[in-house]
């Protein structure tokens, strides 16, 4: 078993495998999408000054101070007041005056509540990327999975971020429209994050984990989970529809292909490359079930 040495989040985006991680607060303050699992037994938490401090201490021991970037968590950090996180900022450059990249993950409605000029102190303090679940972009699968977003929050919320001089990564999780509503998925999600156009598109493909609301609509045949290839279609058909400037990213183990690139400029060769994979697929139905095999061993 896995020891912290001190109180780490559990939790980071595979983007910032190589940062120190620093734990602002625990768990999650909405704690409620039905796919979800990540901080269920957490219960929602400030953490005190003194305590972020003896963290970094341990930080600091552990991964030395000439290192780069680092990641706050846990999953809102944007939730607190800014002076509060104006004030941890302080506290990460002194232990750690290098860093050229700060970043944590926030809500799309967190940052809808903001201003303009709360994201702008938040950048001036340090903060320099947000990682931010739009998991999709269709109104009815967003009310469906309980992500407590509105498409209009996203939109209102990702282009003040962006305004206020924030890079913005925001994730998209394919498949969770199921077979039934694949379509919708794609062009809702297109349509949000045309408006936004953040810096980074991040793919991952829904993976149904026990205890989940998702677990048990597909386990009482309520919620039909999206086959290999209706994903990778479904994907095709979102790209299709993206109008943006952004660096699209498949980072994720979860996924079917890995698909990657810059916005506009990569676009056909990316359609290209997903034109092939479902083409090769659609003949051969050993591979769809060998693919769904081993996203099935994925280990979240
Ligand atoms: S997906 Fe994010 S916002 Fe939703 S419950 Fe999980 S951690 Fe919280």
């Amino acid at each position: 078993m896995f020891v912290a040495p001190y109180d780490m989040p559990p939790w980071r985006p595979p983007s910032e495998a190589y940062s120190v991680l620093i734990r602002a607060t625990r768990g999650c303050p909405w704690n409620r999408c039905a796919f979800c699992a990540m901080y269920k037994d957490v219960k929602f938490q400030l953490k005190s000054l003194e305590e972020i401090k003896a963290d970094m201490e341990a930080a600091l021991q552990l991964y030395g101070s000439e290192v780069s970037t680092l990641f706050i968590g846990d999953s809102d950090s944007l939730v607190t007041k800014v002076d509060f996180m104006v004030e941890v900022l302080g506290l990460i450059k002194r232990y750690f005056p290098r860093l050229t990249r700060i970043t944590t993950y926030t809500r799309g409605r967190t940052l809808a509540r903001r201003s303009i000029q709360d994201l702008r102190t938040l950048k001036e303090a340090g903060l320099t990327r947000l990682h931010v679940g739009l998991e999709t972009g269709d109104p009815g699968i967003l009310e469906y999975i309980g992500k407590g977003l509105t498409q209009q929050e996203m939109v209102e919320g990702g282009k003040k971020a962006i305004e206020a001089g924030l890079e913005l990564s925001l994730y998209v999780l394919l498949g969770i429209g199921g077979e039934r509503w694949w379509e919708e998925h794609a062009r809702g999600t297109a349509r949000v994050i045309n408006q936004v156009s953040p810096h980074f598109i991040r793919f991952r493909t829904f993976i149904p984990v026990p205890g989940t609301l998702m677990h048990q609509r597909i386990e009482e045949g309520e919620f039909i989970p999206a086959c290999p290839l209706t994903v990778l279609k479904e994907t095709k058909l979102m790209l299709e529809n993206l109008e943006c400037s952004s660096t699209l990213l498949s980072d994720h183990v979860s996924n079917y292909a890995s698909i990657e690139g810059e916005l506009p400029q990569d676009k056909e060769r990316m359609l290209e490359e997903l034109g092939e994979i479902i083409d090769r697929l659609e003949g051969a139905p050993q591979l769809v079930k060998a693919l769904q095999d081993r996203h099935r061993r994925v280990n979240l």
